[in-house]
């Protein structure tokens, strides 16, 4: 090893001027060869002059021009070099100031963009050198800056951190930061930043709680805060939180916290802080010395980087293609042929009846349950009359109702010239054969007196700014002033019933889709509420439907609804939640509102266990917060997270249409299964009487298209039963457009897929604990009968050669707004992936694109621009990719209607209603009936080119190119500005919905046109 003489001191200046601005970027431009060209003189040159000079030059080259050079740089394997220099001169007994600084000043540099640098560093034994030299020039502020810069970059490697922790960086770090001082802020960052990342050791962060640096960071936190009365320094004070926060990832971290006062100085801190507006926030203003402070850090994760959305389309151009092979034997299948008696049946004058007997299995024989039915109205009004005694029969099942025949009088508001589908008594009847899990036997008001859309325009909220920030304060408040809490568990569907002492609302959930399992009276006003899982899984916390009474006028209350479970929700992005007041509906009323203000979702401080979060780590839960002013005394209200559709209801629906059955309607209702939870799965199927007994008549009857409809496969989504209720009005109807379409297809349609899931309350599954969308590719004929038998008719028919031409399974969305479906492309996949496989070998008829087009231009609410044409693997047993992909059907579609509102056509600015959804239903009707007229002349005469063209022309097939399809996100919203994360959690980078949380708002944009 050379010696180098640590006295001599050059200028670098001075040197970099002798290599001229064009023979730097010859270096450059002439490939690598220029920067192998300097590693290799600087590899091999002993002379301490000639090593500083190269330093000069590749500092130089690496400030300007960007990460380019700097990848280069890398590439050529310059890090290794310069870290091996730097051990090399940390052996000598004195080694030289300059060189040590130089060395650092470029590691500083490309630390930070070198993803394997902190393994570099540790393998070449650079870690003491830098550390050693930190420990003997804590004063040297020139050489300390550089010396810190790399010393971080280490650091953010976790094994690092925990070898660094070893050597007493901790302590070192505490050395360089102390209170407010307007010198250094740079190096007092960068020390900051340091401590954050070594931090993230539990065995550093134990270090620090030991050595009593919790106290001490909040103090140095309050001297700042107390100094900095500009706020100029905001980025010093968030990086000290920062190191509280890791340390406050452990245990005893959290103790020492608390014991410290932690809580109440931060809070009272913040407090402060809130008034000061976010345009000084952002001023950064002395921090802006080293600008590459904002590349730092991330680099770990470059791979990650490339576009996350596209790791789930599928690639595989096998698996597009659609594979229409009959996976069963048909014998097998010809069980089924019962359900299709329309393709042989012949009109002719009837025989003696000789029709299966489960036809309209749904039937309700009224007679002999009369009885019961005068239960349930006695239970009903039992709990209107005297609202103040305690509701018994809920969890010990039959509780019989003694109360004699005088009580049962009940004013049901006359609803029946407004809602001609509905009808009080056939609801109670329906509610008698419907099967519940609890048994129940109460009937929520709003689904007996039925709903009446109001006439009114509900707006989609403007969120105040700083609710959130408020309402998270109020939480905090809680640890603050412990004694201020009540903590009273009011309802719990576990241990009922709970005391009475009138200071409390009085909850109820024990009806048809209900869902609360638990109320905790927090303070006077104001209640935490836990809903129940899925039955049979540990999660899926979203739906909500329960009761509210003995209820205070005029006094705020605030609700949260404390364990939901997704990152985002459209209840920060204006949406509301749905109120019936009983009294409304007595006095003339009947209708669910959007009610409610202050309200907003935000991550909270309730951690789930590992089981409930699908097996990762870490994960809180959510809080759905609102506040509610009741209006009326002695009120019974109903809060739902939307408008609720229950099974029963769809029965009496059911039950009503057929009844408007004319000479002109074929209408059959069938039982399709059993659901796990005896409950029958009904089917229907609608079309046009042949026009006469001839045999052209009959022929055209028999040989109409199928157009298939499914709903409500997930219970939370009762927005998708408003919508097919929409749709089997408009089929029942006898306006000319309705004849006319029902001349034109079969409609077989099963309008419950999930009857289980409905009734009981749940959010997503069935009572097998499944999602049942997810089921597809494999029904099993236990576990998923509704979706076993679906998939079966739609193999029969593809067995018979009658393939459906539409199918559509309606959904609801919740965190996007508008109307729009998701189809199957493969074209459109193949672009959205990077896959150059010769795509435009690929023949793919563009009819799919015909419905969402017909449908922008007929529904307000359908959104085009959000439609999606793309294939994830995550989707590939969804109905709408196996029924493309199996069944053979090109127009596979999902619909998914908001629950929120429109921010699009004419009902932007407005949250969604029954009404909007119920003509997106008929609007769709009325598309297919155009859809059939683009189609029907032409395919009869078997010209698809000529359809091809004329459907072509209708999509403006060019613009697929310049702007393909939307790719499905799971987030339509950006993060909003004032998210704030209070949890303990550390790992945040491992959670897949966080990230979108933080996409960049200009990407969003980009997608949605
Ligand atoms: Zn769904």
């Amino acid at each position: 090893p050379a010696h180098y003489p640590s006295s001599t001191k050059l200028h670098c200046r001075h040197c970099i001027s002798c290599v001229s601005e064009k023979t730097r970027k010859e270096i450059m431009t002439k490939g690598s060869s220029g920067m192998e060209v300097i590693l290799t003189s600087l590899e091999n040159t002993r002379d301490l002059q000639t090593i500083l000079n190269i330093l000069c030059i590749l500092n130089e080259l690496l400030t300007v021009g960007g990460g380019r050079r700097v990848g280069v740089f890398v590439s050529k394997g310059g890090t290794a070099i310069v870290l091996q220099l730097l051990v090399q001169s940390g052996k000598e007994a004195s080694p030289s100031e300059e060189l040590m600084l130089h060395l650092h000043s470029l590691l500083a540099k490309v630390g930070p963009k070198d993803r394997k640098f902190g393994i570099k560093a540790r393998l070449n034994g650079a870690l003491n050198v830098t550390v050693n030299l930190l420990k003997q020039n804590l004063q040297n502020h020139k050489l300390l800056l550089p010396c810190l810069q790399v010393l971080r970059v280490y650091s953010s490697n976790s094994v690092n951190a925990v070898s660094l922790g070893k050597s007493g960086v901790v302590e070192l770090m505490f050395k360089v930061i102390g209170p407010y001082s307007k010198k250094n802020t740079t190096l007092l960052k960068v020390a900051l930043d340091t401590l954050a990342a070594l931090l993230k050791s539990k065995m550093n962060a134990r270090r620090a709680v030991d050595r009593a640096h919790v106290p001490a960071l909040l103090a140095i936190y309050q001297d700042w805060h107390r100094n900095d009365t500009r706020h100029r320094h905001m980025l010093i004070r968030k990086s000290i939180l920062g190191c509280i926060k890791n340390i406050t990832n452990i245990k005893l971290g959290r103790k020492a916290f608390i014991d410290a006062d932690g809580m109440r100085i931060l809070y009272n801190t913040s407090n402060v802080v809130f008034h000061v507006s976010v345009d000084d926030v952002v001023d950064e203003s002395d921090d802006n010395e080293d600008t590459e402070v904002d590349t730092e850090n991330d680099t770990e994760n470059e791979e990650d980087e490339k576009d996350p959305r596209n790791d789930d389309i599928e690639t595989d151009i096998n698996k597009l293609r659609s594979r229409q092979v009959l996976t069963r034997p048909f014998e097998e299948l010809r069980v089924y042929e019962r359900f299709f008696r329309e393709f042989s049946e012949d009109f002719q004058p009837p025989r003696l009846k000789d029709t299966p007997v489960d036809l309209d299995s749904i039937s309700i024989s009224k007679a002999p349950e009369s009885k019961l039915e005068l239960e349930l109205v006695q239970g009903l009004s039992q709990l209107l009359l005297d609202a103040s005694q305690s509701v018994n029969g809920g969890c010990g099942g039959e509780g019989p109702q003694e109360e004699s025949g005088e009580q049962a009088v009940l004013e049901v508001p006359d609803t029946a010239a407004l809602l001609p589908l509905h009808d009080p008594d056939l609801y109670l009847v329906m509610v008698k054969g419907t099967c519940s899990v609890p048994g129940y036997t109460e009937v929520a008001y709003p689904d007996y007196f039925g709903h009446v859309a109001p006439n009114f325009r509900e707006h989609i909220l403007e969120r105040v700014y700083g609710v959130q920030r408020s309402k998270i304060f109020q939480d905090i408040e809680r640890l603050i002033h412990p004694t201020d809490i009540l903590d009273k568990v009011v309802y719990d569907l576990d241990f009922c019933p709970v005391i009475d002492d009138g200071e409390c609302l009085k909850f109820n959930s024990q009806f048809e889709s209900g869902n609360l399992r638990k109320a905790i009276q927090v303070r006077k006003f104001e209640y935490d509420l836990v809903l129940n899982s899925d039955i049979n899984s540990n999660h899926y916390h979203q739906w909500f439907y329960f009761e509210v009474s003995s209820m205070r006028v005029g006094v705020p209350y605030r609700f949260n609804i404390i364990n939901c479970e997704k990152s985002n929700s459209q209840f920060n992005y204006g949406m509301q939640v749905l109120m019936y007041s009983v009294q409304d509906a007595i006095s003339g009323s009947p209708r669910w509102v959007r009610t409610g203000s202050d309200i907003c979702y935000y991550k909270n401080h309730f951690s789930r266990s590992s089981i409930a979060a699908g097996g990762q780590k870490g994960k809180s839960y959510y809080t759905m917060t609102f506040t509610v002013t009741f209006q009326h005394k002695d009120d019974v209200c109903y809060f739902a997270y939307h408008y609720p559709y229950t099974y029963s209801t769809l029965k009496m629906h059911l039950q009503k249409l057929r009844a408007l059955r004319t000479p002109q309607i074929y209408y059959r209702q069938e039982q399709l299964c059993e659901t796990l939870g005896g409950n029958c799965c009904p089917l229907l199927t609608i079309t046009a009487m042949p026009e006469s007994t001839g045999n052209d008549h009959i022929c055209q009857f028999r040989n109409r298209p199928v157009v298939f409809l499914t709903a409500r496969v997930h219970p939370g989504e009762t927005n998708a039963s408003w919508v097919m209720k929409g749709t089997l009005e408009f089929l029942m109807s006898s306006s000319p457009l309705a004849q006319s379409l029902r001349e034109s297809y079969i409609f077989k349609i099963i309008p419950m897929l999930n009857p289980d899931g409905v009734i009981n309350g749940n959010h997503r599954c069935s009572l097998s604990g499944e999602d049942l969308n997810r089921q597809w590719l494999t029904p099993s004929a236990e576990l998923h009968p509704t979706i076993y038998h679906t998939k079966s008719l739609l193999q029969y028919l593809t067995a018979i050669g009658r393939t459906p031409l539409v199918f559509c399974d309606y959904h609801g969305h919740s965190r996007k707004k508008n109307v729009f479906m998701y189809g199957c492309s493969i074209k459109e996949t193949v672009w959205q992936t990077n896959v150059s496989a010769s795509s435009s070998d690929l023949q793919e008829d563009l009819g799919y694109r015909t419905l969402p087009k017909l449908l922008s231009q007929l529904a307000p609410a359908f959104s085009l621009s959000s439609c999606s044409f793309v294939v994830e693997r995550s989707k590939e047993s969804t109905a709408r990719v196996v029924v493309w992909r199996e069944i053979g059907v090109q127009r596979s579609y999902t619909m998914e209607s908001t629950l929120c509102g429109c921010d699009q056509g004419k009902y932007k600015g407005l949250q969604i209603g029954t009404r909007e959804l119920e003509e997106m239903g008929s609007q769709f009707c009325v598309a297919l009936l155009r859809l059939r007229r683009l189609t029907s002349p032409l395919e009869l005469r078997n010209h698809h080119t000529h359809l091809l063209d004329m459907e072509s022309d209708l999509i403006e097939t060019r613009c697929n190119i310049t702007c393909p399809t939307t790719y499905v996100m799971e987030e339509d919203e950006p993060a909003f500005l004032e998210e704030v994360d209070y949890s303990a959690e550390s790992d945040e980078e491992n959670d897949p919905d966080a990230d979108h949380a933080h996409l960049d708002p200009s990407e969003l944009s980009q997608n949605r046109f």
